[in-house]
Order: C-alpha cells, then structure tokens, then sequence
C-alpha cells in the first residue's frame, strides 16, 4: 500500500478505519451523525479499493450535491494524488443518470440531444395534457401546439392553467413513485392515467424528458435491458454513497440494481436528511437492510468537527424530533469553546451590520479563533436573504464567494449568456464567438473564419446558416417568452450536447474545484433561475413578478439588466479571488452546506417564517409534524457546520415594519449552551416608542416564539404577497415539499 493512503488510514480512528478496511464484498453501511468523519471514512473506502487492485475509473462515488462531490475529490487527490482522482468518477445523481440517458436515448425512444423539461416547460406540457384529455380530437394537433409557434399555452383558458397545479403534483408524483398510467387507470383512475399518457406522449413527441424521467429511466435501461446492465456493472466495480440519507426511492432501486454485486457502501445521518421534497426517502436505510442482508453496519459516535458546546447545542435541538430512525449519541473529546451565540437585531440591516463588524474584529484579531476570511461562512435559508451582505461586505472591502457563482465561469454559462446576448442591442463580438464555439461542431480553421456576425452572415456554411438559425429562433423566444426565467431555461436546452460534451474535458476552472459534470446543463441552470429569482426581488418592486416587470419594462431591457447584473457580480468575485491569499468569507444556503465545514459561522435570519418556513403556496399555514422536523433538521444541518464559534442571529422586524418571532427551535438550545445578545438599538427603539415595540418587549432572553395563529398567517400573506414574484414563490413552494418536483429537485441546489 502506497505510504501516503496507510498514514491516512492511521490517522483514522479504530471504528473508521474497520469501516475503510473492511472486507469490499460485504455490503457496508456507515450511520453517524456529523463530523463524526463519515465523508473521511468513506475516503479511506475509496483507497482501500484502489489498494484492492480496483482501478480508479471503476469506482463510482455518488454524492448529493455539486460541492460535496467537489470536496470529496479534493480530499481523494489530496492523498492519492490529483491524477488518480481524476479518474474516479464522483457524481451527483442527476448528471450520472443524465449521462446514462443521453448514452441510450435511442432505447428511452429520444435522440441524445433530448431537451430536459424544466418546471415552467413541465407545466405547459401539463396544460397540453388536460387540454387533450378532455378533447381527445385535437390529439393530432398535439407536436404543433407544444413545438411550433403556438407553443404559447400560457394563453390557453384559465381553466387549464389552475387545473395544471394540481395535475403537475399529481404526474410529478406519479413519475417519483414510478407509477404508469396504466397503473393509474387499474387504480380507478381513469382521468389521472389519461393525463399522464398524454403528458408521456408528449414529451416523447417533443423529444424531452423531464428531471423525474432521469432517474426512472435510468432504472428502465437498467432493468430492460440487460445489456446495459452488464455495461454498467462492467464498467462500476464498487460503488460509494455519501449523504444516503438524501436519496429517494427511485434513485435506490437504481442503486440497488447497479450493486448487485455488492460492492456498495453507503454512508448516511438521517438526521441531516434535508431534501424530502426532493423525494428523499429515509426508509432507504431500512431498504438497504432488506436489499443487502449481509450488509455490515458501522456506527461512528465521536464529532471531530465541532467543540463541546455546538455538539451538545446542536444536539438539544435535533433530539426534540420524534421520528428519528436511528438514534445516535454524538460526543466530542473537543474542548467547550465558545458558547453558542444568539443574536436579536431589530431588523436584517442591523443583523448585517453585526455579522460584518464581527467578521472584521475576528479579522483583526488572529488569536480570536485563529481565523482568516476563509474559515468564515453565512449560511441563509433563502439566496435573498444573503444579497444584504454581498452590498455590506463590498463596502467594507471584505473578500467573499458566493457559493456557486463560479458558474458564471463555466464555458457552458457563458455559452449561454452569450446566446441570450445576441438578442440584445450592441451585442459584442466576444459573444458572438462563444456562441460560435457552442454551436458551431466544426473546426478550428473553419471557426477563425466566423469570427464576427457579419462574416458569418457571408459564410455561405451550412452550418453557418444552422447557427443562424439558432439565433433566430433565440431572437424570437425573447420577443415572445413573458418571463426571463423561460427564456434562460430554453436557451440553456439548445446548447448542443456536443459541445456540453467537449466542456466535461474542462475540469481546472475554479483551482481544480469544479468538477467536469458542472457542466451540465440542469446544474447550472439551477444557479442561473435562482439568480433570475433573487435579482428580481431585489432589483424590482416587492410583488412585481418575473412576468410583470417583463410586461412593463420589456423582455429585452429585463434580459439586459439581468446580464449586467451578473457580469458586476462575477468581476466581484474576480477581484476578492485575489485578494488576501484567495481567502474569502463564504455565502451559501444551508442546502448547499451539507458535508462542508468552517471555523466561525453565522446563521442568519432564524426567525419563525424562515425556519421553519411554514407558508402553504395559497398562504395557508402548515405545520405538519414532518415538515416542523426537516425544518428542524436544516438548522441541525446548519449549525453542525461550524467548528469553533456559532452565531445564530435573528431579526425582531421584516423591512415592512412587520413584527417577526424567533425561531421556535432556539427555546430548544438550553441556557447553559448559549449567550444570547439583544439588540442595543431594538431596546432604544422601545423605550422611545412603546408602541412599534409591541410584542418585542418580552425578554430576549425568553425566546418562546408565542405566536398568534392570526399573526402567523398576516406575516404568512404578507410575506407571500409583496415579497414574492411567481418565479421565487414558486420556489418557497418547491422547497417546502408542496410539490414532489422543484427547482430544487430538478437542478438539486443545489442547489439545491
Ligand atoms: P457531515 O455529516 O457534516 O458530512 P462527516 O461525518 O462526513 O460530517 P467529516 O467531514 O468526514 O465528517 O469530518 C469532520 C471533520 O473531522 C473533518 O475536519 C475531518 O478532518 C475531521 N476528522 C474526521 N475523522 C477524524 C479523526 N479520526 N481524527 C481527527 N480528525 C478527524
Ligand atoms: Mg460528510
């Protein structure tokens, strides 16, 4: 065994390193709650199969999100050396199976160009669907209304459209529970297995599928056919799963089926299960027990990660949830550190000016912490929520990255931007030769021709004239399409596979950190409409949609807008990248700080209406047992994040002068475990005026949120009504599990 992966396995402790080392042809199962070294052990999994003799490019490691998989191949290069992790392929699941769908589009009845059905695309199909089952005649007209020009059905009566919620829950699912229509209609339901025929029908007409039909075609090429099983399983001697805990039921069966040989090991916290709207099931664990009888279980107990009193914080909280699969007692041999800090400010402008004088003072003061800006991280429920602190921490010259906007260096983004560009007035020629590269399959000598517009429009090149084409047709989805968000989403389908292709040799982007499956459409695309969505609300009038501000200021202006707003954003990225060693203070979602760590962390904004995040999409609020619990589970997830001091913050005010409660978790963190912080100038404001304090005067101490259902509700509307465009509606809907396919199901925030 080569030096560098033994000294790994020894600095393991005895529980992770059995696990790492145990016999590969038992099926392995490894449940800890986090920091406990899980993602660690399943590195020393992975170098114990490479010692095995199982070559890197036979290893498969799947992870739920885009950073994750990033970390976990930063951790294999850092001891088997960056070449060989390299080869491994570390994956999410969406982009293997979209790259297993595409390998096989000819079985799956599509060409390998299929376009990918985003929700607003899913929803019109939908409309088209209901239409036809209840006018079976029109049938014949089907293609020409979805493909052509009349594929506005946005405009088709109102009926079809308030019908078209509910038939997307249903097909959605449906297709999540892998049912036919021909089950539906065995089932009595004769209306649902007509809808969902038709809806088949008609992505398979448009040559499409949609982000379920990934998985559950996968599982149909694996299962149908049997040489495409031998393919994969020839090709996928071991297999790893990280985050376990967040896989559905449809991605299980995949796995199930592809680990037949039993090289499979997964590694999971149910506690952190996070992504249920997503169709994340935890009842894979009790699955694989019945899959895999000889499976092995390993339990890790110990936190390396945190101190005492975030272990034991982050504990007091989770163990208020009473549907927990596998308990598990989580200690540390961490020193107490700090106490949890909780932190009132009377509104999000105060709370910002507090996360950034202490990012500062931390800054300043080495020993505190030992700290540099990269050791730092805000982690936020909702993208908006952050955009405060880009602004705050611009101005006080604070390096940062927001997670994910190294996508706006990805050629694959560019590419898209550039084709968007070409729609508006003073295009550059830089542009237009990104779209050339993108579209254009032929060579380099050919390319050089092409280099502006104008001589393409000479070139007398069929494939001149194809790119022309394009263009055309993107020209008409601006002048047509009523939100930015469709025109991005279609835009993102034309670019050729081809060329996404090509992109997946691009790996040394962000310091090696991307990895070739960015550059697939559905991920990016996910940062590109949660851009659209945050720039919107904060850009436009609260309550103005994606399609109103289009309607009054005109798709062009809104595109340009949109782009200008992104290219500052990415410059600013650019200059804190060289600022102080690259070191920078992170932004994410806590969605997408699953498996990562950090010295200091603030959590921002942890307010009832925030976590949990209780808003029905028609306003109405919810508080089943299980949503309470995922919302729990986030703010585990987030506070475990951090290594040595947790700030959680909250806001007595919304920016309307609404009056918000603290989050009903923070009660759950014992005195003994926090120091809670008032808000200097909220105590100036109610002693001047008695009246806005309202309902603030309690302690602060006291942090039973005691709220009124009326209230609950008028926070609720209020908050749904002028805050929020469709498009970022849609995605609060999404993201609480309203609906069983979501932004983040599609493009997993990431995304996700
Ligand atoms: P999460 O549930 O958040 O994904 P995890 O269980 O995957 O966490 P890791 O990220 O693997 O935990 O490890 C957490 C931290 O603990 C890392 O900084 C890692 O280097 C450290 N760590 C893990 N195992 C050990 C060990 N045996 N000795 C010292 N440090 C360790
Ligand atoms: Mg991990």
């Amino acid at each position: 065994m080569p030096d560098e992966n033994l000294k790994y396995l020894l600095s393991l402790n005895e529980r992770q390193r059995e696990a790492a080392c145990s016999d590969i042809s038992i099926p392995l199962m490894i449940v800890a709650g986090p920091g406990s070294g899980k993602t660690s052990t399943m590195v020393g999994r992975v170098l114990m199969l490479l010692n095995e003799g199982i070559s890197a490019s036979n290893i498969l490691a799947m992870t739920f999100t885009t950073a994750a998989a990033a970390e976990m191949r930063d951790r294999i290069g850092a001891v088997a050396g960056k070449a060989t992790a390299k080869q491994l392929t570390i994956s999410t699941f969406h982009s293997f199976s979209l790259q297993l769908c595409r390998s096989h589009a000819e079985k799956l009845e599509r060409t390998p160009e299929f376009l990918i059905y985003g929700h607003g695309q899913q929803r019109r199909a939908i409309i088209e669907a209901v239409r036809l089952s209840e006018d079976e005649k029109s049938r014949k007209n089907l293609s020409v209304a979805i493909v052509g020009e009349e594929s506005n059905s946005i405009t088709s009566p109102h009926h079809y459209k308030d019908a078209s919620r509910k038939w997307q829950k249903f097909v959605t699912q449906a297709k999540a529970s892998g049912k036919t229509p021909a089950e539906c209609r065995k089932m009595d339901d004769e209306t649902g297995g007509k809808i969902l025929g038709n809806y088949n029908d008609i992505l398979k007409s448009c040559n499409a599928l949609d982000y379920h039909d990934l998985i559950s075609c996968s599982v149909k090429l694996l299962t149908d056919f049997p040489e495409v099983l031998k393919e994969c399983q020839d090709l996928w001697k071991a297999i790893v799963i990280d985050e376990f805990q967040d896989t559905s039921a449809m991605q299980y069966s995949f796995l199930r089926i592809l680990a037949s040989h039993n090289h499979i090991t997964i590694v999971g916290d149910d506690d952190q299960s996070i992504f249920s709207f997503n169709g994340a099931d935890i009842s894979g664990f009790d699955s694989f027990r019945r899959d895999f009888p000889n499976y092995k279980e390993i339990r890790l107990n110990k936190n390396y990660r945190s101190t005492r009193y975030i272990v034991e914080a982050a504990s007091s909280v989770i163990k208020n949830n009473k549907k927990r699969c596998q308990l598990k007692n989580v200690e540390t041999d961490n020193s107490s550190g700090y106490k949890v800090i909780i932190k009132e400010s009377h509104n999000e402008d105060a709370q910002c000016a507090f996360v950034v004088d202490k990012i500062l003072e931390t800054a300043s003061n080495r020993s505190d912490a030992g700290c540099s800006y990269g050791n730092i991280a805000i982690l936020y429920r909702r993208q908006v929520s952050g955009k405060v602190f880009q602004t705050a921490l611009r101005e006080r010259k604070i390096p940062f990255n927001i997670h994910g906007v190294a996508v706006y260096r990805k050629k694959v983004v560019r590419a898209i931007i550039a084709m968007v560009k070409t729609t508006l007035p003073d295009c550059d020629d830089g542009s237009y030769r990104q779209v050339f590269k993108a579209l254009l399959p032929f060579e380099k000598e050919e390319k050089k021709k092409c280099k502006t517009f104008w001589t393409l429009k000479r070139t007398q090149l069929t494939q001149g004239r194809k790119v022309l084409l394009t263009l055309e047709m993107i020209s008409k989805l601006v002048h047509r399409e009523q939100s930015i968000s469709a025109v991005i989403t279609s835009v993102a389908n034309m670019v050729p596979q081809k060329y996404l292709l090509e992109q997946r040799a691009v790996i040394d982007v962000d310091g090696g950190k991307l990895l070739n499956e960015d550059n697939d459409v559905r991920s990016v695309l996910q940062y590109l409409l949660d851009d659209i969505s945050d720039f919107l609300s904060t850009h436009f009038v609260a309550g103005q949609g994606d399609r109103e501000v289009v309607k009054e200021k005109g798709c062009v202006s809104l595109l340009k807008a949109f782009i200008d707003c992104i290219s500052e954003r990415e410059s600013e990225n650019f200059r804190s990248r060289r600022h102080e060693n690259q070191s920078s203070v992170t932004l994410t979602t806590i969605h997408q700080s699953k498996g990562l760590e950090w010295d200091i962390v603030f959590i921002i904004k942890v307010n009832e209406s925030e976590i949990p995040l209780l808003h029905e999409f028609n306003g109405v609020a919810k508080e089943n047992g299980t949503s309470i619990e995922e919302e729990r589970r986030l703010l585990y997830v987030a506070m475990t994040r951090a290594r040595r001091k947790l700030f959680i913050l909250y806001v007595t005010m919304d920016s309307n002068w609404q009056m918000l409660q603290p989050s009903r978790f923070l009660k759950e963190i014992p005195n003994h475990l926090r120091e809670v912080q008032a808000d200097i100038s909220t105590q100036d404001l109610q002693s001047k005026n008695p009246d806005t304090s309202k309902g603030t005067t309690r302690s602060t101490a006291d942090l039973q949120p005691n709220v009124q259902p009326s209230e609950v509700d008028s926070v609720q509307n209020d908050f749904h009504h002028s805050k929020f465009d469709e498009a970022s509606a849609e995605l609060i809907e999404l993201a609480e599990g309203n609906s069983g396919n979501g932004f983040l199901k599609r493009f997993s925030v990431d995304e996700r």
